[in-house]
C-alpha cells in the first residue's frame, strides 16, 4: 500500500483557513480597520466597492511597515504583536495570530503600499491567491494603505455564497460602527460606490457616539459608570422609553474590542426590569475593562465570544451600574437647584438680606438601592444601588422649600406648609419640586404603589386579610377556573381568601387589607379579568404578574374622586417606590418641567 497522507501545499492551506478568517467582505473589513488601529493610526479612512465584492481598502496613517515587514506580514503566523506565549496572557492588540493578511491574500488580489513615517520611499506589494507579483518602491504617504478586490476571484464557489450587496454592506458597516465605536478619538470615514457612510471625526465617546447613531441619539444617551479594583465599566445606555421594537443597537465592549455575551446582555436587560415596555430592547454601548488575564484567551480572536474567570462579579457590578445609571438620569432635574429662579423665591424688600437656602444633596443618592440585592461578599466591592432613599430626596427638596417658606413667613405673616399638590382635571397631581413642577399620572403612580405592594407582601407572605362580614359568592366561567386555581398560593400570600365551593363557585372571604372595597365581588371579576388578559409578553415572573393584577384590579375599583390629602399621601408614597418614575408596564408615572422649560414658554 502505497502512502496516502501528503502535506497540502501552503497556497491550499491558506485557502481553508481564509474561509475561516475571511467570511465574508465584512471579516476582512475588521482585520484590516483593526491592523490600522493596531498600527496607531489616528486617521483610517475605508472605501468599498459593490458591498466590498470589488474592493475593500484600508488606508490609514499608521506606523506603516519596513520593506522586510511588508513582505513576511503576508506570511501565516506572521505577527509583530507576541513573542512568546506569555505574551498571549498580555494581549492589548487587536489581532496576534498573524493570519489575517496571509487569509486575505490567499483569496484575493491584494495591493498594499506602506512607508515609515522616517524613510522618505515606500513598499509597494502585488499579492494574489498567495503569490506575490511584484515588490517595489514607490512613493506613497506615511502609513499604510491596503487594497483587496476581487474577493473569492479564485474560489468561484464561496463567492457564489456571498448575499446581495445590501447585506453585506450591511455587516460591513456592523464591522465599522463596532470599530469606530471602539477607537472615539480616530477619525473614521467611510465611503460606498463613491459615496460618503460616515465621517466621524475624532471626538470624546459620547460625541462618537451620536455621529455614528444619528443626532437622534443625543437626547437618548445616559452614562453608565462604574470602577473597581477588577473592573471598569463606562459608557451610555439609553433611556427606557427610547427602546424599540427590534434589537441591534446593543454594544458591549471588552478591552475594546466587540464582543457578544448572551450572559451580560442579560446583566443589563435585567437591570432594566419593568422600565422597559414589553417586547421592546434598549440601545446600549457599555464598555468593560479589565485585566486581559481575567478573559479566557482560548476563545478565536475572530469570534465575539468570550470567557470571563469570574462571571458572576461582573455580572453583578455591570447590573448594578446600570440600575445606578437609570436611577441617576431621571434624578437629575430634580438635582438642579437653582434657586434664584426657584418658584418661592419671595418678592425682595430694597436692602433686605436674605440667606440662600442651603441644600445638600447626596451625589451617592441612587433610588435603586434595595437591602434584598445585596449580594453578599461583593457588598463591599461596588457601590451598593439603593433604592429607599427616594423619600430622602423627596424630602431634601421640601425642605429645601420649607426655608424658603421660612423666608415667606417672614414677608407676608403666612403659615406654609412647603408645596402643596393640586388636583388636575381628575388625573393628575401637580406639584413643585426644587428644579421646577412635577406632574405626576395618578391611575398609574396608584398602580406602581400597589404592585409594590403586593409583591413585597407575595415575596414574604406578609399579606394581611381583611375578612369580609358577609362572605360573598362568585360564579367563576369555566376557562378561569384553572388560571385562578393557579395563582390562588400567591392571592392568599397577598390577603385574599378565596375558597372552592365546586362547579366553579368560589366564596370570597377576605380580601387583602388595604384594598376595602365595597364590591369585595366586583374586585375579584376584575382580578380574573387582569390575570387572564395581561400582556403574554409581558417579561416578568409568574409573581409579579399576579402582584400586577391585584395592582390594576385596585386601580379599576379607584372609584373616589382624589381628596387633596390624599394626594400629598400619594406623592410620598410613590416616591417611596423602588422604581418610582414608571408604572409595572414600563409607561411613566411623572413628568417634569424644568425651570427653562416653563419660561420658555412666556418668551
Ligand atoms: P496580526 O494582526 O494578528 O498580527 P495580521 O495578519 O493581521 O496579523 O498582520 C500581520 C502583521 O502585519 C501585523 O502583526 C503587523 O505587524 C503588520 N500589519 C498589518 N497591517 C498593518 C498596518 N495597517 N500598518 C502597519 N502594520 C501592519
Ligand atoms: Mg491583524
Amino acid at each position: 500500500m502505497s502512502d496516502i497522507i501528503a502535506l497540502l501545499p501552503d497556497a491550499v492551506a491558506n485557502q481553508i483557513a481564509a474561509g475561516e478568517v475571511v467570511q465574508r467582505p465584512a471579516s476582512a473589513v475588521k482585520e484590516m480597520l483593526e491592523n490600522a488601529v493596531d498600527a496607531g493610526a489616528t486617521d483610517i479612512r475605508l472605501v468599498i466597492k459593490d458591498a466590498g465584492k470589488t474592493l475593500i481598502q484600508v488606508i490609514d496613517n499608521g506606523c506603516g511597515m519596513s520593506r522586510t515587514d511588508a513582505s513576511l506580514s503576508f506570511e501565516r503566523h506572521a505577527t509583530s504583536k507576541i513573542k512568546d506565549a506569555d505574551d498571549l496572557f498580555r494581549i492589548h492588540t487587536k489581532g496576534f495570530r498573524g493570519e489575517a493578511l496571509a487569509s486575505i491574500a490567499a483569496v484575493a488580489q491584494v495591493e498594499l503600499k506602506t512607508r515609515l513615517h522616517d524613510q522618505e520611499i515606500g513598499t509597494h506589494i502585488k499579492i494574489a491567491g498567495s503569490e506575490i507579483e511584484v515588490t517595489t518602491d514607490c512613493q506613497t504617504q506615511p502609513g499604510t494603505s491596503l487594497a483587496v478586490k476581487n474577493l473569492y476571484f479564485n474560489v468561484p464557489a464561496r463567492r457564489n455564497f456571498l448575499k446581495s450587496d445590501p447585506v453585506e454592506t450591511r455587516h460591513i458597516i456592523d464591522e465599522f460602527q463596532r470599530v469606530a465605536l471602539t477607537h472615539p478619538d480616530i477619525t473614521f470615514t467611510m465611503h460606498h460606490n463613491g459615496n460618503e457612510v460616515f465621517n466621524l471625526p475624532a471626538a470624546v465617546l459620547r460625541q462618537r457616539v451620536v455621529n455614528v447613531m444619528g443626532n437622534k441619539f443625543n437626547q437618548r444617551l445616559v452614562p453608565a459608570e462604574e470602577y473597581t479594583d477588577i473592573l471598569q465599566i463606562s459608557g451610555f445606555i439609553t433611556k427606557p422609553e427610547f427602546a424599540r421594537k427590534s434589537r441591534g443597537e446593543q454594544f458591549l465592549f471588552v478591552n475594546k474590542r466587540f464582543i457578544k455575551s448572551p450572559f451580560l446582555h442579560n446583566a443589563i436587560i435585567r437591570a432594566y426590569g419593568e422600565l422597559l415596555a414589553p417586547g421592546t430592547h434598549p440601545a446600549y454601548f457599555i464598555y468593560l475593562e479589565m485585566d486581559p488575564s481575567e478573559i479566557d484567551v482560548n476563545i478565536h480572536p475572530t469570534k465575539t465570544e468570550i470567557k470571563f474567570q469570574d462571571e458572576k462579579t461582573i455580572y453583578a457590578l455591570l447590573h448594578s451600574s446600570i440600575r445606578q445609571a437609570l436611577g441617576k438620569f431621571n434624578v437629575t432635574p430634580t438635582l438642579d437647584f437653582e434657586q434664584e429662579t426657584s418658584f418661592s423665591t419671595p418678592p425682595l424688600q430694597p436692602g433686605q438680606i436674605v440667606k440662600p437656602p442651603t441644600i445638600r444633596v447626596n451625589p451617592d443618592y441612587n433610588p435603586f438601592r434595595t437591602e434584598k440585592e445585596k449580594p453578599g461578599n461583593l457588598a463591599s466591592r461596588f457601590k451598593q444601588p439603593n433604592a429607599s432613599d427616594w423619600k430622602e430626596l423627596y424630602q431634601i427638596v421640601e425642605s429645601s422649600e420649607a426655608k424658603q417658606a421660612e423666608i415667606r413667613v417672614e414677608e407676608e405673616r403666612k403659615p406654609s406648609e412647603g408645596p402643596g399638590v393640586l388636583l388636575m382635571h381628575g388625573e393628575y397631581a401637580v406639584t413643585q419640586i426644587a428644579s421646577g413642577m412635577v406632574m405626576i399620572h395618578l391611575k398609574r403612580a396608584l398602580e406602581r404603589i400597589e404592585f409594590e405592594k403586593h409583591r413585597a407582601h407575595l415575596q414574604t407572605g406578609t399579606g394581611t386579610s381583611q375578612r369580609l362580614l358577609f362572605p360573598q359568592t362568585i360564579g367563576v366561567p369555566a376557562a378561569q377556573v384553572s388560571i385562578l386555581e393557579e395563582r390562588m398560593e400567591d392571592l392568599t400570600a397577598m390577603g385574599f381568601e378565596l375558597n372552592s365551593l365546586g362547579g366553579g363557585s368560589f366564596s370570597i372571604n377576605g380580601i387583602p387589607s388595604g384594598l376595602e372595597s365595597e364590591q369585595p365581588r366586583g374586585l375579584v371579576e376584575e382580578l380574573l379579568e387582569q390575570l387572564t388578559h395581561l400582556p403574554t409578553d409581558l417579561d416578568m415572573p409568574a409573581q409579579d404578574r399576579a402582584a400586577l393584577a391585584v395592582a390594576r384590579s385596585a386601580v379599576r375599583q379607584w372609584r373616589r374622586p382624589w381628596k387633596t390629602a390624599e394626594l400629598k399621601h400619594l406623592v410620598d408614597e410613590l416616591f417611596a417606590c423602588e422604581q418610582p418614575y414608571y408604572s409595572p408596564t414600563g409607561k411613566a408615572t411623572i413628568a417634569t418641567f424644568s425651570h427653562e422649560e416653563i419660561t420658555d414658554k412666556f418668551d
